[in-house]
């Protein structure tokens, strides 16, 4: 999970809250522009990959995710703070049965639950570890509650894990520590690197620290 510094509130959120009857139901359902706007600074400030699992995410592959779920916190279901983008979770490929429904994560399988760690907790990088297979370890109580709670041990989003770290083993680049700052910072696109946060893990336990 990598941590998400937040953009300043988008203008035309802000104006739209001023309306008494603005939702986030209704913004999404009748006021496209403004939640076309809304969704586009939430993919800017994360590189365009999803908020819980890294991979990469477009506009058309995401949905707009809420911290704390629409459902039960009605009144900061527009808080520009509460938002977040995520991936499908693997939806499009259940659906195609590609994969089981075991195997969706991240809002997928999250729904309404709250999670002990979420991506606006400037700590939360620290609290995920990873195997060289892709495994995802959780460092305490509440990231391993996490971990269940979006499912991210799921065979579907840890060999995605693993074929990025394959990558490396196949073309190794040159420098690791270029290679880190280049996790480290979003491309000339605006966009980081996928999985940028599970690399630079992997990059630093097993090939600079050599566990
Ligand atoms: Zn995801």
């Amino acid at each position: 999970m990598k941590y998400i510094q937040k953009n300043s509130e988008p203008t035309a959120l802000l104006n739209y809250k001023k309306n008494s009857d603005a939702t986030y139901l209704k913004m999404k359902n009748t006021d496209r522009k403004v939640y076309k706007e809304v969704k586009e600074s939430l993919l800017d400030e994360q590189g365009y990959i999803c908020c819980y699992c890294c991979r990469q995410i477009q506009y058309a592959s995401s949905q707009i995710e809420h911290i704390y779920p629409k459902s039960d916190y009605k009144e900061i279901d527009l808080d520009y703070d509460n938002l977040l983008t995520c991936c499908d979770g693997g939806k499009k490929d259940r659906n195609e049965r590609k994969i089981a429904s075991s195997e969706v994560c991240c809002e997928a399988r999250k729904l309404s639950e709250i999670l002990p760690v979420n991506p606006l907790m400037t700590e939360c990088e620290s609290k995920f570890l990873f195997s060289r297979d892709g495994d995802i370890i959780g460092i305490g109580a509440e990231a391993e509650k996490t971990i269940r709670i979006l499912n991210l041990t799921s065979p579907y989003i840890a060999n995605l894990r693993k074929g990025a770290f394959n990558n490396y083993k196949l073309n190794p680049p040159a420098d690791w520590n270029v290679e880190l700052q280049k996790l480290n910072n979003k491309k000339p696109s605006g966009e980081y690197i996928e999985f940028c946060f599970v690399l630079k893990n992997y990059i630093k336990n097993f090939i600079l620290n050599k566990k």
